[in-house]
């Protein structure tokens, strides 16, 4: 093979090469088969090789796939705004489009910063957000997040924001019931805002469901809707980090929707173009919108590539085929098979301490004492293990270890296509249950 140029993840390694793929399942150039079981990185939630996106690539790449956001709208991005309007919850009618989750996220930051400073309230720049949590990779975004792997050679030139603890039912107080558990978490938020005083705080970033840095991580009933009373009690905008967790992957449309909670914000990235093409989005309230248009009319923010009309209609052609397959209830229906057959593999597995998730977005903690909950030094690599086995073995699973060491355990994601059937699940936690057992 011709020496390689490309930085890859881990230097030095040698990575296959795809060729193609089709449903849930990809092909190497070598012919071997893998099932994405984590949709790559919580995203090709559609599958792959889908027809439809394909054609809705070509069409518009053959109108006009490039005129910049300054100059041009488009009939493609205009209907996407549209749709997404439809989708979100209360008045969350505005999109910004970006490129990536990180950007989304920041987006919604300077968003919320502005909003603020338009009212004559400039103090009011402060990120809350939590530990055990991931909002991107970029600067501002790697600030907002309570992912200690991933920040740690950067921290002097963070924003130093994480403030608050997520709910973490799995390890919550013993005796405490989940609903007081909910209660206790999401006053820290009050706290902290009290702490740093809330002239001072523009926004709270949360995931609905925490995933990157923690598996799947759901949180308890009564959670959000505290959050919501708190930030309203002190004007303290609420973003929901929506880039894994929305469009569907939850088995709602977006995660929050569980809770019947209306955030001010929302960002998507990941499913909202399901891999067929970076897209991105923040999301905000016509409040908000009206605030800004009122004020500046200009928001602060904005790539070369946002709102390009090749990525909107191909977003736009991946929301309308999650309609027309019925991925978002799919997804509820699936993930209550895919999390009742891992929980099964929990309790046969002397290394997996919890098998949780919401739709399909689940997760596997691996602890070294189930009874105690003690879970493995983060240098014993036992989730890193697990997916290298399962690589092996034609199963792709996604790393979810924050690096929080002795507070939280190894984690992975198990995040396979909306489109997955019963069987193909089956299948899957067959290949998950062969690679497990060859790391204990
Ligand atoms: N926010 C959340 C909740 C994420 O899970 C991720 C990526 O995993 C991001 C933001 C960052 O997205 P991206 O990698 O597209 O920049």
């Amino acid at each position: 093979m011709q020496r390689s140029y490309v930085i890859k993840p881990e230097l030095g390694k040698e990575y296959p090469r795809v060729s193609h793929g089709k449903g849930i399942y990809l092909y190497d150039t070598s012919g071997k088969r893998y099932i994405d079981g984590c949709s790559g990185a919580v995203t090709a939630s559609i599958g792959h090789g889908v027809e439809e996106i394909a054609e809705a690539m070509a069409e518009q790449a053959r109108k006009v796939s490039f005129a910049y956001r300054s100059h041009f709208s488009s009939e493609a991005v205009e209907e996407l705004g549209a749709k997404l309007a439809e989708w979100a919850p209360g008045e969350l009618n505005w999109s910004f489009f970006v490129n990536s989750g990180s950007e989304a996220t920041e987006t919604a930051q300077k968003i919320a910063i502005q909003y603020w400073q338009e009212q004559g309230r400039p103090s009011k720049t402060r990120m809350i957000s939590r530990w055990m949590s991931y909002h991107g990779i970029t600067m501002g975004a790697l600030s907002m997040s309570g992912h200690v792997l991933r920040r740690k050679r950067f921290v002097p030139l963070l924003a130093d924001y994480p403030a608050i603890s997520p709910p973490y039912p799995y390890r919550r107080p013993d005796g405490m019931s989940l609903e007081q558990y909910a209660r206790l978490c999401a006053d820290e938020l009050e706290t902290a805002i009290l702490r740093v005083g809330p002239e001072q705080v523009a926004a709270f970033i949360a995931e609905p469901v925490i995933g990157a840095s923690g598996g799947a991580v759901v949180p308890p009933d009564g959670y959000f809707q505290r959050i919501r009373e708190i930030c309203d009690k002190y004007d303290v905008l609420f973003i929901a980090d929506e880039v894994m967790t929305g469009v569907g992957r939850t088995g709602e449309k977006f995660g929050i929707d569980h809770w019947g909670v209306k955030p001010d914000l929302i960002t998507l990235g990941k499913g909202m173009s399901a891999g067929y093409t970076p897209m991105a989005a923040a999301m905000a309230t016509e409040k908000i919108i009206d605030t800004i248009t009122r004020g500046s009319g200009l928001i602060m923010a904005g790539h070369t590539y946002s709102a390009n009309p090749q990525s909107a209609a191909v977003s736009l052609a991946v929301l309308r085929y999650v309609e027309a397959h019925n991925l978002v209830e799919k997804a509820a229906v699936q993930g209550a098979y895919l999390l009742r057959k891992l929980r099964e593999l929990a309790d046969e597995s002397p290394l997996i301490g919890e098998a949780r998730g919401l739709g399909l977005l689940c997760g596997l903690e691996f602890v070294k004492d189930k009874r105690t909950k003690e879970p493995f030094p983060l240098s014993r690599g036992v989730a890193a293990r697990v997916i290298s086995r399962a690589f092996e073995n034609g199963l792709l699973v996604y790393p979810a270890t924050g690096g929080l060491e002795g507070v939280a355990g190894d984690s992975v994601i198990l995040s396979p296509p909306l489109t997955i059937t019963t069987e193909e699940i089956d299948e899957l936690v067959d290949l998950l249950k062969k690679s497990v057992q060859r790391v204990q």
